[in-house]
């Protein structure tokens, strides 16, 4: 028999938010192939640094054209992946997994509780109306900044050839669309990357692990070659063993992708023949080892052999990599949110207080209760109906009026730990994953959509190639609670089928 000291050691304690979280059981031994996605996913950007150069030539180009937005200074903090931009109001919002607005803003300013009731009572968001943008990755960050900004600008009539806030919203979209697009921004990276990626010295290590288990690997990504080339370069070849490069980790390489539609419609692949990517058609299959431009999903599971539940796509864009490739391909899926590092370690803080908030909401219901019965003797006492309480109308009366100051007293005190709660990570928003007391909208799109999901893909190092990730039996509100009552942080869980 084995002695403890025969087993090789535990993995190294990270921090809970670091952790991969399981929606569907997801076993890795069974895949036989993972594909990446490149930008936020294999290579990190520090989003406000980022975000801040594209805010900053988007702005440059307005100005150009005359628009007045010298004033105008990026904020980070004014829009997170997740909110809603409602481009018939000008509003940016934040809608719980029903789509019922929980919170929203006007430009820049919050709506206050009346005004957001009285504009969002009988509205519902639904994404797939084009009323509705989703902002789907960090690079929304500039996007909704801007907008929220320059809708101010609208209001005060300094925008005069702007007809209206959908309009406003399609100027800012083009504009940061043709950043990205255009070579200044990449060029930009490219020249100083160690300004704008965070180095992940275990992801290289992560990805080595797979391949040599025997995973095919896969980098499917809409950036184009040169980046892609310079990108992976800086993040990953300083971190491999002795003299390998990230080309060799990837049995295909396979860049301007045009995701979701690579993953829902037919297309050519052109084959990458030179490091300065000269390119030529493909003909015949795809071959290892080699990098293409282009294509489409069915013909990668095609020439690898692999379909469906063999794969597992890695992305940060909850539309564009896993929404998509779930629901059409059936692929299994991870999402990558950074965010979640400091979201998790934001609910542990605030773990003591919760409690206390969940001790005062007990006491809340409790007395809640003892005055509706008391309510309902008097009535009945009233009523000359039903049965006769002990207390007599003058003793009702007055424990009437006790529990309604002790319920306002206990108000008073959980009024502002309730704020607390929901200012966690962002004033403005509070987390990603939760709207007032229920699970956001993201968080319900990554159930949907995302079988697992994590900060970041060294995450996997830690989990081996080998694990088998268990869902989480689901929770539902009529479960027996444990005696501390219902569980205060629900992870984001099991699939609701049937939904649409
Ligand atoms: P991926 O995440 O590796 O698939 O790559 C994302 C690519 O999309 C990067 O090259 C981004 O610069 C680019 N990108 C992000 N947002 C936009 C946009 O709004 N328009 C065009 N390209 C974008
Ligand atoms: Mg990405």
């Amino acid at each position: 028999m084995l002695n403890a000291s025969a087993f090789p050691d535990p993995p190294r304690e990270l921090p809970r938010g670091r952790g991969v979280f399981c929606n569907r059981t997801l076993n890795f031994r069974a895949l036989r192939a993972i594909g990446y996605d490149m930008d936020y996913t294999l290579v990190g950007y520090r989003a406000d640094v980022f975000e801040r150069r594209v805010y900053e030539m988007v702005l440059e180009s307005f100005l150009a054209e005359g628009w007045p937005v010298e004033e105008l200074v990026f904020d980070p903090e004014m829009v997170a992946r997740g909110l809603i931009i409602d481009t018939e109001l000008g509003n940016l919002v934040k809608a719980n997994r029903f789509g019922f607005i929980k919170r929203a803003m006007h430009g820049t300013q919050a709506l206050d509780f009346a005004t957001q009731r009285d504009v969002y009572t009988h509205v519902l968001v639904d994404l797939a109306e084009d009323r509705w943008v989703f902002l789907n990755t960090l690079f929304s960050l500039s996007e909704g900044c801007l907008y929220a900004q320059m809708v101010e600008l609208l209001d005060q009539g300094k925008l005069p050839k702007v007809r209206g806030y959908e309009e406003l919203y399609r100027r800012v979209r083009a504009k940061v669309d043709a950043q990205h697009l255009e070579g200044k921004l990449k060029a930009e990276i490219a020249a100083a990357p160690e300004r704008f990626v965070v180095l992940d010295s275990e992801a290289a290590l992560a990805l080595l692990d797979q391949r040599t288990a025997g995973k095919k690997l896969v980098l499917i990504t809409n950036s184009e070659w040169s980046f892609t080339q310079r990108m992976m370069t800086f993040a990953y070849d300083p971190f491999l063993p002795g003299g390998m490069t990230w080309r060799q980790l990837f049995d295909l390489v396979i860049v301007s992708a045009r995701k979701p539609d690579f993953f829902t419609e037919r297309a050519l692949f052109f084959e990458i023949v030179t490091d300065d990517g000269l390119l030529r058609p493909l003909v015949g299959p795809l071959q290892p080892g080699r990098a293409y431009l282009g294509g489409c999903a069915a013909q990668v599971e095609q020439d690898l052999g692999i379909s469906g539940e063999q794969i597992l796509y890695v992305g940060d864009h909850m539309f564009g990599d896993v929404h998509v490739s779930k629901r059409l391909l059936r692929w299994r899926t991870a999402l990558v949110l950074p965010e979640l590092e400091a979201e998790v370690a934001a609910l542990e803080s605030f773990r003591d207080t919760e409690l206390v908030l969940a001790a005062r909401m007990e006491e809340k219901e409790r007395l809640e209760s003892q005055l509706s019965q008391a309510r309902i003797s008097l009535q009945r006492l009233r009523g000359r109906y039903g049965p006769a309480p002990s207390l007599s109308p003058a003793e009702l009366e007055t424990s009437i009026q006790e529990l309604r100051s002790r319920l306002s007293a206990l108000d008073a005190e959980i009024a502002p730990l309730a704020r607390a709660s929901t200012e966690l990570t962002n004033s403005r928003w509070g987390l990603l994953t939760r709207a007032g007391n229920d699970k956001s909208h993201l968080a319900r799109q990554v159930e949907r959509y995302a079988d697992v999901y994590t900060s970041r893909v060294s995450n996997f190092l830690h989990a081996t190639p080998f694990v088998y990730l268990r869902s989480p039996r689901g929770s539902l509100p009529h479960d027996p609670s444990s005696p501390g009552g219902p569980p205060l942080s629900p992870a984001i869980s099991a699939e609701e089928p049937g939904e649409a």
